[in-house]
């Protein structure tokens, strides 16, 4: 049967996925699925060429028709799309439910380790070491009356965390602050003044009206001048869905945060843990809790006495003792005043084609291959080009679509995800093609899109993911490219690429100016390094501050008290805060990243892969950016190899030892 989502080329058609054929479509793909594994096990099936060899085929034939369809639901959205992709979802949760719970095909698995393990090849031996870690963290092998109060309790926990996010996104649109005077608004950039005095006219009132999104609460924290203003919505901000604040009690989170917690600690007891940070660390590179406890305290014991010396000096700035509120608009002041460094000034330094052919450069020289573009390629829409990926030989390696520019029905920020994974399995085989996106402005008519340095470290940092992707040599999907890579090591490979776009060797690749050709100014080039480590003491605790509760709230729990919230906080404060929030601030009840997002106990993730960043470009730094030996080992140990070794063991086959936390306090300017 012809299936619209599986077309008979390497690539995606676009145009031939129909929104109301798309659930069909995918039912038609899972129920394939369901009768491919029913097969296999009543055949009794358990060697690799016989059972894992024709799942992974199956589960890559999904994953490249699912990747279309979720793709364009990103960037083309509409209606019928959103309705067809939101009708799947739940659809593939369910398959994946089962398939985790399946105690025969998990059985299979078994056999296969039991016979073959020892002998098994290393990679092939981490994909079944990773299918069976899978099940038993799914819980396949629970007695059936656990078994179904672990689906229980995973149905529940996804319930609550939803409502989590229902209470904070409630309680942020209930609260918006009228302002009749103008003189209140002033700091505030144009744009913002702009769109309250439209909130205002829809709302039917005079005046302006200052909602309390993200973007408007980081502006007034940032530019207002007032402090009132500056103090009413860092406390509506900072109450949100809580017991205090402008809406106390209304959406109060607290009861649901207690029963999160609760439900991830049954959870991880069920499945044989014995609490939710030591699950979490299952599918990570950190070894243990001590592990990363150790690891958040050193960083914290270095970065805390930066952060007090930074503090000091803003406050001296000031000319007063600083509140919460205070912090960000004399920080921006101070950092305007002392660096004189705008992003907004470098933009015409940093035309679009010229960046892009830079880091082409920067990706030839590094590892041989050539980017080239491929106009015969489909794509969805007309900003939208795509690239092969050659190697030395010219041999074809693998492509990539390139979707640069904000435009209406496209989701915001950037990212990297994978169109079709490699695999090269019985008969089976595929290159690696990639989606990068970013949302930078468009084209003005003749004139190029210009950056800001921040968008080109954004452009480097998503090709990082992507070489991770495209240049993996490992044939079997599910530890190709960025696949089975651990949580806290798959920023390695992007923020490892951000590292290029400061350097001295890079920046002349990347840069000239848009009318003049130019190069950047040294004096400017000086002024925007200094800005790279502009309060990074107070950056880094504060990031401590959130990693060291995430993890010590999960690991600490204990089933017969109320969770220790507020104290957790509290002692973390006092470990490692500079500023001192009001006794009124209730930041956890509005903490997504853990308590409905995917940061649970891995919070410590963003710290932990900028370790490993660091450390790995430091290598570099020592032998020449360029360095061939080193870009081929980089290469060899850690882009081709994906998910299909151990992490720690990459990274020490790399740096020739474990990971050291100097390289990355040398880089923020905090090494001793
Ligand atoms: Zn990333």
């Amino acid at each position: 049967m012809i299936n619209q989502l599986l077309p008979d080329g390497p690539l995606p058609s676009f145009s031939s996925i129909e929104p109301a054929q798309v659930e069909s479509a995918l039912r038609q793909l899972l129920d394939q699925n369901r009768a491919g594994i029913a097969a296999l096990l009543s055949s009794g099936a358990d060697g690799w060429d016989t059972l894992v060899v024709p799942i992974e085929q199956m589960h890559h034939r999904l994953a490249r028709a699912w990747s279309p369809v979720s793709h364009l639901n990103g960037v083309m959205n509409n209606e019928e799309l959103r309705a067809a992709y939101n009708a799947c979802l739940p659809l593939l949760t369910a398959y994946h439910t089962e398939l985790g719970q399946n105690a025969e095909l998990c059985a299979a698995y078994q056999r296969l380790a039991d016979r073959e393990g020892t002998t098994l090849p290393p990679e092939r031996l981490k994909v079944v070491e990773n299918a069976l870690r899978d099940f038993r963290l799914a819980g396949v092998s629970l007695p059936p009356e656990r078994k179904q109060r672990f689906r229980e309790v995973m149905e529940r926990l996804a319930t609550v965390q939803a409502r989590f996010d229902e209470n904070v996104l409630d309680a942020t649109n209930a609260w918006s602050r009228p302002v009749a005077d103008e003189s209140e608004l002033a700091g505030l950039p144009a744009h913002v003044v702009h769109r309250a005095r439209e909130a205002a006219v829809a709302a039917e009132q005079e005046g302006w009206l200052l909602a309390l999104d993200a973007p408007t609460y980081q502006a007034v924290l940032t530019h207002a001048s007032s402090e009132t203003l500056r103090r009413e919505f860092y406390e509506a901000w900072v109450t949100r869905a809580s017991d205090r604040g402008p809406h106390a009690g209304k959406w109060d989170n607290g009861p649901l945060m207690a029963e999160i917690l609760a439900l991830r600690h049954e959870a991880a007891r069920l499945v044989g843990f014995g609490n939710f940070a030591e699950y979490s660390l299952a599918t990570k590179m950190a070894r243990d809790p001590a592990e990363v406890l150790d690891f958040l305290q050193r960083l914290a014991r270095v970065s805390r006495a930066a952060a007090g010396r930074e503090f000091a000096e803003l406050e001296q700035y000031a000319g007063r003792s600083l509140s919460a509120w205070d912090v960000a608009h004399f920080s921006e002041r101070m950092r305007h005043e002392r660096l004189q460094v705008s992003e907004e000034a470098l933009r015409p330094y940093f035309p679009l084609p010229r960046v892009l052919a830079g880091l082409f450069t920067v990706i030839h020289r590094l590892y041989g291959v050539r980017i080239v573009a491929n106009p015969s390629v489909e794509v969805y829409h007309p900003d939208v080009r795509f690239f092969d990926v050659l190697d030395r030989d010219d041999t074809l390696r693998g492509g990539f679509f390139l979707d640069l520019h904000a435009r209406p029905k496209k989701r915001g920020g950037a990212w990297m995800d994978e169109c079709v994974g490699r695999i090269r399995l019985g008969g089976n085989s595929a290159l690696p093609v990639a989606y990068l996106v970013c949302n930078f402005s468009p084209p003005a008519g003749e004139r190029p899109s210009q950056l800001t340095h921040y968008e080109v470290l954004t452009l480097f940092h998503e090709f990082g993911h992507g070489l991770h992707h495209l240049l993996t040599r490992v044939d079997t999907p599910s530890v190709a490219g960025i696949n089975g890579v651990p949580w806290d090591a798959v920023e390695l490979p992007s923020q490892f690429m951000e590292n290029f776009a400061w350097r001295d060797e890079v920046l002349p690749l990347i840069s000239a100016h848009v009318d003049t050709n130019d190069a950047l100014p040294h004096e400017l080039l000086e002024r925007l390094l200094a800005s790279r480590t502009f309060q990074a003491g107070m950056q880094t605790v504060r990031q401590l501050e959130f990693a060291l509760f995430d993890f010590r709230l999960h690991a600490e729990y204990r089933p017969d008290r109320p969770p220790r919230i507020a104290e957790t906080l509290a002692e973390v404060r006092d470990m490692v805060a500079v500023v001192r929030p009001p006794e009124f601030n209730r930041f956890p009840y509005s903490f997504q990243h853990i308590f409905s997002g995917g940061y649970a106990a891995g919070y410590y993730s963003y710290k932990w892969a900028e370790v490993l960043s660091a450390d790995a470009f430091g290598a570099f730094e020592e032998q020449g950016v360029f360095d061939q030996g080193t870009a081929r080992r980089f290469l060899g140990s850690i882009l081709e190899r994906g998910g299909s070794r151990d992490a720690m063991e990459a990274f020490v086959e790399f740096r020739g030892r474990k990971p050291d936390i100097e390289p990355l306090l040398r880089q923020m300017g905090l090494a001793a």
